[in-house]
């Protein structure tokens, strides 16, 4: 990209230096607003009026602004926002779109030589993915060096202490940005343009000094597509809502799949996160700060518990610094309601700028107040029983359930949703919130911006005042992660070659690479404290710089008090969610194994021995063999029903049996890292055909996040599917073109599912036209309220009745059980003492022939749950029969349920856990000449519980060839384990 100075600019800056006046100094020394930096003084760098003038008239009261950013000074031939957008950033009403973001941004960099854009990737919908440095002109040029040097602090391994020393003296901390996560969340994306332009342009000392000693990168939108929509969504209805006269629905889509849930993605599965996380791994910014937009007024996030003990005690030092220095000075300008602690906690690293402090870094938070739309809003605080944003926003159904929260119109804001508990009312003074905001004002989006670029200049100010100090602390905290890998009780994991299912294995050491994380495969036969394994094993030392990462990743999460509650997940140990073997070793002679390194990711090859057209391919449980029926789709595949031998292979129950085209057979299953091997003949077992089914996923239209993870993995496995929603159901006849309709986790509850969308008598549409081409993708519809109602209940009834296989997922199954399709199945919910923020535990097979299990070879699997309901199987349908006198067995169609209790509970944290014993997990229930295949928890949970993706599967390609299963004798579960 061309890079010209501007002569205008450095007349500018001359003449700053000659009279070393700076608008923010000026500001900063009275904290006085009427002596504020536009009030001109002779020489100095010249400020916009207009901007001025603008910015006072849409900033609501005078104390919601700041010295900062109340003047902006003219950038000659450098382009201010409203030289390129038309508007000074903040006017009411207005909102950019992704495009004319990336061109503001592009048009910076093009006239000044201290802004670079450089592209990073494509989102799921094709639009760019940029990072923007901002800097010195000196930084800017020598941007390679200052990323070496970086990459030099982030792995200490390579250098001492005294040489560390030399870098820190040389480097620059880079300060990285983000805007836009939650594309909902409008303001920040508009603030960071301004921001951008006022650190390449302003010379006061305040700005002089960032630019000297930082270097500001900024993603500018992290969910783009997201972005598009949500403002082709303003302009169609948001902006023409008033107090009173509100649409009622937001747009059913952000991202291509999901919400919220892009900064809860722990395996960075979406391309956005992906892109952002390679990035960082190549750029290594000592500090990601990412900026939302929920609380009142600015919340700056200082990482209260419960706390991760894996991250290094520097950080919890360093976050509240930040956070106070932050509090202090805006408050010092005058500025209420900015507050830190008491909102999100530092426990689960699957937090999107997690990242930062995953690898040694430094995770900075924002939630700033936001408005509807570009609109100027009324806001009624201090009356902790009003509507407003003061008042109590912990929701009846429980917080941070992590599934529970759902994305999407008619559900509450998420992040103000997951308050924790006790900590709602944000008008209240506290000790984290000296000065909280009060009473009833008007708020626009001038004031986000206000607020959120005042704030982030302070952070700045904050790191160019001590860069040696960030730049120490994160080689310290490099180094310390190394360190503690040597000393500490785990010394590494190791992965074992040869498991039943390689391909779970494969994935999983492929996402620990994708963060960083070292991994090698053992030379020889490995002999340790914990036993002996077979060369080829994989192994991650933890002497290396994100050898607590993968600790954190791997371990078990042991939840450090009870009392508390989470923002988000309590676990999420990798191998149990794989339900892949990981064997945690204490014996430091794990660090002096001989290992050759992995260099690429690991590619599983499958195999196929002997000849023929008539192959067996062992299902061993990989989520690769419905992908593999799928490409296999025009051939002849049977099931086995039963475990057979061919040469010196078992085949388990569930195997393939696959007829025709060996060619393509082999290329598949290699592909697939699958096993295959040649048959003389049909194996003497009972076999049934795998019909594909028409499948159908339904969506209601108020909560499509969670339905989103299922389309997800359906389209990485290859799984094709209609998506439907209420339209399609009320016209009926679904039998008549599906065999399986799969209802996805979503809304919460069976009346949400039904009622969807509140409608108020008006239809919302969402459909694409010519002025808003970012709707009605992934369906449409003319009205997007009121749901399915009873009509669309009566027509999945008839679906089932009519032989259709019907399966719920988590809260859904409440659905048949509440409206009647499962007249025998009840569905209960925990009590309000219950929590279990998405535990990890075991459930127990009870009919392992049942299809659904093949692959499994455990009785009792490690499974995650949150929230699902409490099902009971009724064995008595007369009511006014007395009950059986000896306990019951378990009923005929409970295909698996929970053992229950504190001992079933394998990491995290499930409080309560008694309520859930022996209830049901999954339920299959005749209905006419079909049946509803109930499962209590998700077995689709964002892109992460990979070892239930399974019985999902199994479900969907034996959905003919489930038998009814007979009841199981009562055992005592406690013993099974
Ligand atoms: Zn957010």
């Amino acid at each position: 990209m061309p890079q010209r100075r501007h002569p205008a600019r450095l007349v500018a800056s001359a003449l700053l230096l000659v009279c070393g006046l700076g608008t923010g100094m000026l500001a900063q020394s009275t904290g006085n607003k009427a002596v504020g930096p536009s009030a001109s003084a002779g020489g100095r760098q010249a400020d916009d009026p207009d901007f001025a003038r603008s910015v006072r008239e849409w900033t609501t009261k005078p104390e919601f602004s700041s010295p900062l950013v109340d003047h902006l000074p003219k950038g000659g031939a450098v382009p201010s926002p409203k030289d390129v957008l038309g508007h000074h950033i903040g006017e009411p009403k207005k909102l950019t779109y992704y495009a004319d973001i990336l061109k503001y941004y592009r048009a910076l960099a093009a006239a000044s030589p201290r802004v670079k854009v450089i592209s990073i990737g494509k989102s799921n919908e094709g639009r760019d993915l940029v990072v923007v440095f901002v800097g010195g002109d000196e930084s800017i040029k020598n941007l390679e060096t200052y990323r070496g040097y970086l990459a030099q602090l982030a792995d200490p391994r390579k250098i001492t202490d005294a040489q560390a020393k030399e870098i820190v003296a040389k480097a620059k901390p880079i300060y990285h940005l983000s805007g836009g996560l939650h594309s909902g969340e409008v303001g920040p994306s508009e603030m960071l343009m301004e921001l951008a332009y006022r650190v390449a342009v302003e010379d006061s000392p305040l700005i002089k000094k960032i630019r000297d000693n930082v270097i500001v990168s900024i993603t500018p939108v992290a969910d783009p597509d997201g972005r598009d929509r949500n403002v082709d969504w303003y302009y169609k209805y948001g902006i023409n809502e008033t107090e009173g006269r509100t649409t009622g629905a937001g747009v059913p889509y952000w991202g291509k799949y999901i919400f919220h849930d892009d900064n809860r993605d722990i395996n960075y599965s979406q391309v956005e996160m992906r892109a952002l996380l390679d990035w960082y791994l190549q750029w290594h910014p000592p500090i990601m700060h990412d900026l939302h937009q929920a609380q009142t007024l600015l919340y700056t996030f200082s990482g209260q518990a419960p706390q991760n003990p894996n991250l290094d005690p520097i950080l919890y030092g360093e976050l509240p610094m930040m956070a106070n220095f932050e509090m202090a000075q805006m408050a010092k300008y005058g500025m209420p309601g900015v507050w830190t602690h008491g909102y999100v906690d530092m426990w689960s690293p699957g937090y999107l700028a997690f990242m930062s402090s995953n690898h040694n870094g430094m995770i900075r938070m924002y939630e700033i107040q936001g408005t509807s739309g570009a609109n100027t809003t009324r806001l009624r605080l201090g009356n902790p029983n009003g509507p407003g944003n003061g008042g109590p926003a912990v929701p009846a159904t429980g917080p941070s359930t992590g599934s529970g929260r759902a994305g999407g119109p008619g559900t509450p804001a998420p992040d103000a949703a997951a308050i924790t508990a006790g900590r709602s009312n944000q008008a209240q003074r506290d000790w984290f919130r000296p000065w909280p905001a009060t009473g009833e004002f008007d708020w626009s989006l001038r004031n986000n911006t206000n607020y959120g670029e005042t704030g982030v200049l302070t952070a700045l100010q904050y790191t160019a005042a001590f860069p040696d100090v960030i730049l120490s602390n994160f080689y310290q905290k490099s180094r310390n992660s190394i360190e503690a890998g040597k000393t500490d009780a785990v010394a590494g994991f190791l992965i074992p070659a040869g498991q039943r299912d390689m391909t779970r294995v494969e994935r999983l050491v492929n996402l620990l690479r994708m963060q960083g994380i070292e991994v090698g495969r053992a030379n020889a036969e490995v002999k340790l404290k914990e036993g002996t394994f077979p060369a080829g094993s994989y192994v991650i030392k933890r002497d290396q710089p994100y050898g607590r990462l993968a600790k954190n990743l791997l371990e078990k999460q042991t939840y450090p008090d009870p009392v508390t509650r989470t923002y988000d997940d309590a676990s999420w140990t990798m191998g149990m969610m794989s339900q892949a073997e990981v064997k945690e070793i204490g014996d430091k002679a794990v660090l002096d194994l001989a290992v050759t390194p992995l260099t690429a990711d690991v590619k599983l090859a499958g195999t196929v021995s002997g000849s023929g057209s008539l192959f067996a391919v062992a299902h061993y449980g990989s989520n690769n063999m419905i992908t593999l029926r799928y490409r296999l789709k025009d051939l002849k595949v049977q099931a086995a029903e039963k475990e057979f031998k061919q040469g010196d292979v078992t085949f388990p129950a569930g195997s393939f049996v696959v007829n025709g085209d060996a060619a393509k057979v082999r290329q598949a299953v290699e592909a697939l890292g699958l096993t295959a091997v040649g048959l003389p003949s049909a194996p003497d077992v009972p076999m049934h055909d795998l019909d594909l089914p028409r499948l159908a996923v339904y969506s209601t239209w108020g909560s499509t996040q969670d339905v989103g993870w299922v389309r997800f993995a359906f389209d990485k496995f290859e799984v094709p599917y209609d998506l439907i929603y209420k339209d399609r159901v009320r016209e009926g006849n679904l039998k008549g073109a599906y065999d399986v309709i799969v209802i996805p986790h979503q809304g919460g509850s069976a009346k949400r599912l039904v009622f969807d969308v509140d409608s108020r008598g008006t239809a919302i549409s969402y459909k694409k036209s010519e002025q808003f081409k970012n709707l009605g993708m992934y369906g449409e519809s003319d009205d997007i309220t009121g749901g399915m109602g009873v009509e669309g209940v009566a027509e999945f009834d008839k679906f089932a009745k009519a032989g259709g296989v019907l399966v719920t997922l988590g809260t859904s199954s409440f659905f048949p059980a509440e409206f009647g399709l499962t007249p025998k199945v009840d569905a209960a919910r925990t009590s309000a003492a219950f929590y279990s923020p998405g535990a990890i535990i075991d459930a127990e097979i009870l009919q392992p022939d049942n299809p659904i299990f093949y692959g499994y070879d455990k009785k009792i699997i490690p499974v995650r749950y949150g929230n699902g309901p409490l099902l009971t199987v009724q064995t008595n349908t007369n009511p006014f029969e007395p009950p059986p006198a000896t306990p019951p067995p378990t009923p005929p169609g409970v295909l698996m349920r929970y053992p229950g209790g504190d001992d079933h509970v394998l990491s995290g944290l499930m409080r309560g856990a008694n309520e859930i014993r022996n209830r049901p997990a999954i339920v299959d229930q005749p209905s006419g000449k079909g049946r509803v295949i109930m499962f209590a928890g998700n077995p689709c949970y964002r892109w992460q519980n990979f070892g239930e993706f399974n019985m999902l599967f199994n479900t969907l390609l034996n959905f003919n060839d489930i038998k009814i299963a007979p009841a199981t004798p009562a055992t005592s579960t406690s013993a099974a384990r």
